[in-house]
């Protein structure tokens, strides 16, 4: 290719687009390689629900919330862990540059660019249990109106606009296969043109090769996205010691595409890859019963009420409530040597506490259709989740307890489960709520979540007996692991630029969003905030952009 740019981007994913976006604004010409077809612009981000973890916003002072940069940072680093003197040198800067963002100019960053979050502020990760420990001690998950697509938009219509000036090209279907180094430079890529693919946004696409192709620039930037879609890898960089042994089954929370490959070739190339066993995946998984990629899960954000039993039906020990300490859950399951649990919660509990992640699965704030949303305070659970009941492998609705352990018994592919012993679970949870007081520490932690003011109204259903039939039907729910986080990769300083093994820094060769763990190759430690991923690939995506507009000829 004779084509003249500054800059090849490698992946057009969120990073891709920010950072491109960055040098577009810059006057830079750029290139988009994505081994995709045009569908996928903007990657992972389009299917996510938008949700952004932001500190001391006006929506969170409008709901009574009292949060603050010192605040956050606390749970960051409580969160985040980091123990390590090489692997987490440059994750440190980056945690506590990016905490400084998420706490300032970020809302303001994406507000210019047309893009709003909703009134509501979600309180994901509640954390271990610890005021110095691990989780969010306020709410800071704020959806973005128009979920993933709208986060995707406000990036890729400045972009699309740099390419009808003549600024930017896209190549899709061209997958790289190289970075290519002279004098100790990254000067380009070259790969292979893959075969025109029709398939929809998600939809695996085949590898059959039609060419090869080579370009040449003065930077690349890879942001090629984690190994979230690559079983293999993940069981690979398993962290045994701290979770337990890898499951042999867990469900896809992203696409094919997610395949990890850009590490190696990165690694190949001479950058470093630090904090490999480190990675986030989830622990409340369906299977999608309406696929679009492969092995496709749906991952549950639950409110914390669900009664959690593990594969045998004994009830999961304290602190793993739904929705609080993600890691600490898988861990626990692994341990246990089962690769699922149950939920076991009434109508009245999903109704109010079942969101599922994705935007597709969430119409009225994807589609920002005022309408559809004010169907959520009316009875009954949303569109989508009723689908998963009615239409879902995973999910059993009975009017009694009994019935519900037969039907649980139907599906399970794990030990039978014995009624009298759910039966004995459920009713020693019931019991505790006789009084405004318990020794249940899960119902202490849903009456402390019904003191903030949203979870009351939009998120936590009243505390009831599960076996009250004023509540009903009772439901059981299927939970699988699902993959979907990378949280280490791609060693990068604080300008995105990928080091070498030898602590220096890659000329011409940078690295954003989710390859480069969100930044410096782990910004997030052991452990993540949630929101965090899209505000990593908006804050690290930048920084490269930026960095390469100072600093090119
Ligand atoms: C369902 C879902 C819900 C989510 N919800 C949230 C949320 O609410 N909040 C949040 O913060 N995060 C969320 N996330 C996570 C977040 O969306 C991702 O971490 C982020 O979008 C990753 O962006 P990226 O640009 O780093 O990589 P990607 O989006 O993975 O893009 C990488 C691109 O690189 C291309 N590529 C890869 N290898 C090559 C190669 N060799 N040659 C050419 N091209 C290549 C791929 O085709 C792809 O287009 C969610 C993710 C999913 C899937």
């Amino acid at each position: 290719m004779s084509e003249q740019v500054d800059v090849i981007v490698v992946g057009g994913g969120l990073a891709g687009l920010v950072a491109a976006h960055e040098l577009v604004k810059a006057g830079r010409r750029v290139a988009i390689v994505d081994q995709e077809n045009e569908q996928n612009l903007g990657g992972q981000a389009f299917w996510s629900l938008g949700g952004l973890f932001l500190v001391d916003t006006p929506e969170q002072r409008r709901l009574g919330i009292k949060d603050s940069v010192e605040l956050a940072r606390q749970d960051w680093f409580s969160s985040a862990g980091f123990d390590r003197d090489r692997e987490d040198h440059w994750p440190r800067q980056w945690a506590q540059a990016y905490v400084d963002f998420a706490a300032g100019e970020k809302r303001s960053y994406l507000h210019d660019l047309g893009l709003k979050v909703m009134a509501t502020v979600g309180w994901a990760e509640r954390g271990a249990g610890a005021a110095g420990g691990h989780g969010n001690s306020v709410p800071r998950f704020h959806i973005t109106w128009g979920t993933g697509p709208e986060v995707v938009r406000v990036f890729r219509e400045p972009v699309l606009e740099g390419a009808s000036r003549g600024l930017v090209t896209f190549h899709y279907r061209h997958q790289v296969d190289d970075i290519i180094v002279e004098n100790g430079a990254a000067v380009g890529v070259r790969g292979t043109v893959l075969v025109p693919s029709t398939q929809r946004r998600g939809a695996e696409s085949t590898r059959e090769a039609a060419g090869e192709f080579e370009m040449r620039a003065q930077a690349v930037v890879v942001t090629a996205g984690g190994i979230g879609g690559n079983l293999e890898l993940i069981k690979k960089n398993w962290p045994t010691e701290r979770l337990g042994p890898a499951p042999a089954h867990m469900i896809s929370g992203v696409p094919a595409h997610v395949d990890g490959r850009m590490l190696g070739i990165t690694e190949s190339a001479g950058g470093n890859i630090v904090n490999r066993d480190r990675m986030w995946h989830y622990t409340e998984g369906i299977k999608n019963w309406d696929p679009i990629w492969p092995n496709h899960a749906i991952r549950i954000i639950p409110g914390p009420s669900s009664l959690w039993l593990d594969a045998t039906g004994k009830r999961l020990p304290v602190p793993n409530f739904p929705g609080f300490d993600s890691l600490g859950t898988l861990g626990t399951i692994t341990r246990g040597g089962h690769d699922f649990t149950w939920f076991i919660l009434t109508q009245a509990i999903i109704e109010k506490e079942f969101a599922l992640s994705g935007s597709e699965q969430n119409p009225d704030f994807t589609g920002k259709d005022v309408k559809l949303l004010l169907q959520r305070v009316k009875k009954g659970a949303t569109g989508p989740v009723e689908a998963f009941k009615s239409n879902g492998v995973d999910f059993v609705v009975r009017d009694n307890l009994r019935d519900l352990v037969a039907g649980m018994n139907e599906i399970t592919t794990g030990p039978a489960l014995d009624f009298e012993q759910i039966e004995a679970e459920v009713v020693a949870r019931d019991r505790q709520l006789e009084n405004k007081y318990t020794k249940d520490m899960q119902i202490m932690a849903i009456r402390n979540a019904r003191s903030y003011l949203s979870d009351k109204i939009i998120r936590v259903a009243k505390p009831h007996r599960l076996q009250d039939p004023k509540y009903g039907p009772m439901i059981a729910v299927r939970l699988h692991l699902v993959t979907r986080k990378t949280l280490g990769g791609l060693e990068t300083n604080l300008d995105s630029q990928v080091i070498r093994p030898d602590g220096s820094a890659f000329d011409g060769l940078y690295a954003a969003g989710e390859i480069a763990g969100f930044g410096g190759g782990g910004v997030h430690g052991y452990n993540a905030l949630e929101g965090t991923f899209l505000g990593g690939c908006i804050f690290s995506g930048r920084a490269a952009g930026r960095a390469l507009a100072r600093d090119l000829g």
